[in-house]
C-alpha cells in the first residue's frame, strides 16, 4: 500500500552539513533522532496535519512542533493575522494592546491565573517561577518529580525528562552542585515520598512543581488523588503548588490540566500552544504572588522580546480558534481513536504495550505496564520503539523520535489520517 523505501538524499546532505555547523547538527537535542537511530529528516514546509521534507516526502505529523500546532500547522487565520501584524512591526520593546488581549484570554481560561507575565519560552517561564516561589515563601528547597521536564535551567536538571531522559544523560556537566542542592526529587504519583520530603525538610520547602500530566517521560497521567494530595500537602506545609502546563495548557482542556482535574495550583507556567508556533512562554497565578514581580515588586525578571506583537498575535488567534464549540470534543475523539487503535494493534500483533490519551495528548509504551512513573516507563523496550519509529517514518507517519515523549494531535487531523496511521502501524508492528 505505501512506499517503504523513501528517498531522503537531500535530508541526508543537509543534515551531514549541519553536523559541522551546529553541535549534533541541531538546535535542540531530541531532533537528532539519537535514541531511535537513523537520520532525522529535514523539513521543507508544514500545512495542517502534514509535513513535507526537503526530498518532497509527505508525512502525517504527530509532533506538531512539540505541541504548539494544536490548530494544525499554518492555519490560514493565524497566518492572515500574522501578515497583518507583520506590517505594523516585529518588535516594539514597549507595551502593546495585544499583550492585554492575550493576558485577558489566559486569565479567563486558566483557573489559577489572576495575573500573568509573558516571556519567550517554557524554560524561561519555569526559571522565573522558581525565583518567585523562593521569594514569596522565603524558602529555598523545591520538590520536582523524576522524569518531569521544566526546561533546561540548572536548578531543574535533576532527573529531568525529555531530551535528558531520551539520551540517558545523568545530570548535565556544567551544572554546579550548588544549583541543584536545593532540588529534591520524588517519583511521580508517589504521595508518600512527597510527604516524607516535607517531613524531613520542615519549613524549608518553597513548593512543588510538576507536569500535572507528564509528557516528557512519555505520556503518564496522574493517579486518582495524586493532584488533590499535593494540593493538601502544600497547603499544610505553607508551600506553593506549581503546575508546569507548558505542554498541557490549552491541550488537555482549554483551561489546562487544572481545569480538567479541578485542582487549582498557586502558580502556573505556560508555553507551546499559547505562542501558536511563535516563541512564547508565560507564568501566572495568584495576584498576591504575582505582584512580587518587578516592577510591581522586587523579584527581577525581564526580556527584550517578551510580549512581542507577532508572538502575541499568533497566540491570540490560536486561542480564538480553540474557543470554537466542539474543538476539545473533536480532539478527544480522534486522539482516543488513535491511542486505543495503536494499543489494540500492538497487542494483537503480540507486543507488550500500554498507553493512553487525554484530549490531544497520547502515548504508547513498549512495556506491559502499568506505567505510573519514570521508573516504570524505563522498562520499555526502547530498541523496539526505535524500529517502530523508523518503520512509521518510512511509511509516512512522523512520531516524536523518542519513547519518552508524548504524541500530539491537532484539529487538522482527520478520521482518515487516523485510519491511515493505524493501517501503517499494523503493517509496521506485524513486521517487528
Ligand atoms: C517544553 C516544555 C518546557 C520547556 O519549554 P521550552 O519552550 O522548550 O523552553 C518546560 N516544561 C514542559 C512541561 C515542557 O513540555
Amino acid at each position: 500500500m505505501v512506499n517503504t523505501t523513501i528517498k531522503t538524499t537531500k535530508s541526508q546532505e543537509i543534515f551531514a552539513a549541519a553536523q559541522n555547523l551546529m553541535p549534533g547538527g541541531v538546535s535542540s537535542p531530541v531532533r537528532a533522532f539519537k535514541s531511535v537511530g537513523g537520520q532525522p529528516i529535514v523539513f521543507d514546509h508544514v500545512k495542517g496535519a502534514y509535513i513535507w521534507d526537503v526530498d518532497g516526502n509527505q508525512y502525517i505529523d504527530y509532533v506538531g512542533t512539540w505541541g504548539p500546532a494544536i490548530c494544525g500547522h499554518t492555519h490560514p487565520e493565524v497566518i492572515a493575522a500574522l501578515h497583518e501584524a507583520l506590517e505594523k512591526g516585529t518588535s516594539f520593546g514597549a507595551p502593546s494592546v495585544l499583550e492585554n488581549v492575550l493576558a485577558e484570554m489566559v486569565i479567563d481560561a486558566v483557573p489559577s491565573i489572576e495575573m500573568v507575565r509573558f516571556v519567550n519560552s517554557g524554560t524561561e517561564a519555569c526559571m522565573a517561577v522558581l525565583r518567585l516561589m523562593r521569594a514569596f515563601t522565603n524558602r529555598e528547597k523545591i520538590i520536582k518529580f523524576e522524569g518531569c521536564y521544566h526546561g533546561h535551567a540548572d536548578m531543574f536538571l535533576v532527573k529531568a525528562g525529555s531530551g535528558v531522559a531520551t539520551l540517558g544523560l545523568p545530570d548535565s556537566p556544567g551544572v554546579p552542585k550548588s544549583a541543584t542542592s536545593s532540588t529534591l526529587t520524588a517519583p511521580f504519583n508517589d504521595l508518600e515520598a512527597v510527604k516524607a520530603l516535607f517531613e524531613e525538610n520542615r519549613d524549608q520547602i518553597a513548593g512543588v512543581i510538576l507536569e500535572p500530566v507528564v509528557g516528557n517521560a512519555g505520556f503518564i497521567p496522574p493517579d486518582a488523588g495524586f493532584l488533590e494530595g499535593l494540593r493538601e500537602l502544600t497547603h499544610e506545609h505553607g508551600a506553593l503548588l506549581v503546575f508546569d502546563e507548558v505542554m498541557t495548557g490549552f491541550r488537555i482542556a482549554y483551561g489546562g490540566a487544572q481545569e480538567k482535574f479541578g485542582i487549582t495550583p498557586d502558580l502556573t507556567t505556560l508555553g507551546k500552544v499559547i505562542g501558536g508556533g511563535l516563541p512564547v512562554g508565560a507564568y501566572g497565578g495568584r495576584r498576591d504572588i504575582m505582584s512580587m514581580i518587578a516592577p510591581a515588586g522586587p523579584v527581577y525578571q525581564a526580556g527584550t522580546l517578551s510580549g512581542n506583537p507577532l508572538a502575541m498575535t499568533a497566540g491570540i488567534k490560536t486561542l480564538e480558534l480553540l474557543q470554537k464549540p466542539g474543538t476539545y470534543e473533536y480532539l478527544d475523539r480522534i486522539t482516543q481513536k488513535l491511542a486505543a487503535g495503536l494499543l489494540q494493534i500492538a497487542q494483537e500483533t503480540g507486543h507488550a504495550a500500554c498507553g493512553g490519551q487525554i484530549s490531544a495528548m497520547f502515548g504508547l509504551f513498549f512495556t506491559s505496564g502499568p506505567v505510573h512513573n519514570y521508573e516504570d516507563a524505563k522498562k520499555s523496550d526502547t530498541a523496539k520503539f526505535g524500529r517502530f519509529h523508523r518503520g512509521m517514518l518510512e511509511r509516512g507517519v512522523y512520531l516524536a523520535p523518542s519513547q519518552f515523549e508524548a504524541g500530539f494531535t491537532s484539529l487538522a487531523h482527520t478520521d482518515e489520517d487516523i485510519e491511515q496511521t493505524l493501517a501503517v502501524a499494523r503493517e509496521v508492528l506485524s513486521s517487528l
